[in-house]
């Protein structure tokens, strides 16, 4: 059976045009399934009868299971989600003043296995379908009261590599900022990755996506460490690509560090950094090190993370600290897939949806 969140609207219409069905059925079960957050073609009350039967011999409309959905205290969720065939993968809510952030996964675990992520540990199951990418959006968007709050930016920083993903992940682009998908503005969606450099050219021709790029290191031989990907791509490619990625006027390529407590935090690093991003339009996202059950890496003190953003902002480096969201639930950058320690007793951590 085919999955209605496999096709982008227009393919929607082409494929239903193909069964002699007009165009703005299509819409009209996009505006269901997207805008009013309904599955179920028995419930689409504007479809001729006999044509909501059509659909549903024909179509599925969810691709994920809900497992679980854990909420944190600062009002981050982590929804724990299954796909057909039992791939286990994680999507977060991110609420932040008017804006919702959905950070989605790309893969079943991940093939790169950076030293540092509790995703890589998991290995690689396979790559996500678009409709299972846009399901995750659906998935999060359930959660979401009203309806009205729609979720407002995406960013691919979940479970996986998105650029080893790409048609996928691009897929699901077209389908998640079409009107009749979630209208989200490609201005709005970032596609991070750990520098898979063929793919870059490919991301920037196809979608005005931002791009987000993770650095972690400035030295090959830090960096073959912590990011193995950097044996096959190593720094000098990866800024080269950087460079000649096509940035829209007044445009920045996030590049994202994550500091991790006497590896990669000391001044030298900071002035290497500096000169690597030399003329890059750029932003550096700082992560201090979200530590998981079994890490061997230590998060530096808050005072080792203000001196390094000062040292690269005397850089001329525009610099963010990443506060955490989620941390408390193994829901921040690279704790997806870590395994929580065994509960405290009386204390729970989980709701499922529904109860
Ligand atoms: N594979 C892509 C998409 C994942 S994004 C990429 O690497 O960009 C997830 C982000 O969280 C990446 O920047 C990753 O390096 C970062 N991250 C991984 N483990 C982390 C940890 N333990 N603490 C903080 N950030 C981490």
């Amino acid at each position: 059976m085919r999955s209605i969140l496999d096709y982008t609207p227009q393919g929607l219409r082409s494929i239903l045009g193909q069964a002699g069905i007009a165009p703005f059925r299509a819409d009209q079960v996009l505006r269901w399934v997207y805008a009013r957050g309904v599955r179920d073609f028995g419930q689409m009350s504007n479809l001729p009868r006999p044509l909501r039967a059509e659909l549903a011999a024909g179509f599925r409309t969810r691709e994920l299971a809900l497992d679980e959905v854990v909420a944190s205290s600062d009002g981050t969720r982590k929804l724990a989600l299954r796909t057909h065939d039992g791939g286990r993968i994680e999507a977060v809510l991110i609420p932040e003043g008017e804006r919702r952030t959905v950070c989605v996964s790309s893969q079943i675990g991940c093939s790169l296995d950076c030293s540092f992520c509790a995703t890589g540990r998991m290995g690689f199951g396979r790559n996500l379908g678009s409709g299972e990418i846009v399901d995750q959006v659906l998935a999060v968007a359930d959660l979401l009261t009203p309806l009205d709050e729609r979720p407002t930016h995406l960013v691919f920083m979940g479970m996986g590599e998105p650029l080893l993903n790409l048609p996928a992940v691009l897929q699901a682009i077209e389908t998640l900022r079409d009107p009749r998908g979630f209208g989200i503005s490609p201005r709005r969606i970032t596609v991070s990755t750990a520098g898979v450099v063929p793919r870059m050219p490919e991301l920037g021709r196809s979608a005005p996506v931002r791009l987000a790029v993770s650095l972690h290191a400035t030295t090959d031989a830090l960096r073959d460490e912590l990011v193995p990907l950097n044996k096959r791509f190593p720094l000098a490619r990866l800024i080269e690509a950087c460079r000649s990625y096509p940035l829209r006027p007044r445009d920045r390529i996030s590049f994202e560090y994550v500091l991790i407590a006497d590896v990669n935090d000391g001044a030298a690093d900071a002035r290497r950094l500096v000169r690597l991003l030399h003329g890059i339009p750029s932003k550096v996202n700082l992560i201090p090190l979200n530590e998981y059950p079994g890490t061997r890496y230590r998060r530096p003190s808050d005072t080792s993370v203000e001196l390094f953003a000062e040292l690269l902002a005397r850089g001329h480096l525009s610099v963010t600290v990443r506060r955490s969201r989620g941390d408390d639930i193994l829901a921040a950058c690279g704790q997806l897939g870590a395994k929580p320690p065994a509960p405290a007793a009386g204390a729970p951590r989980s709701s499922r949806p529904g109860r």
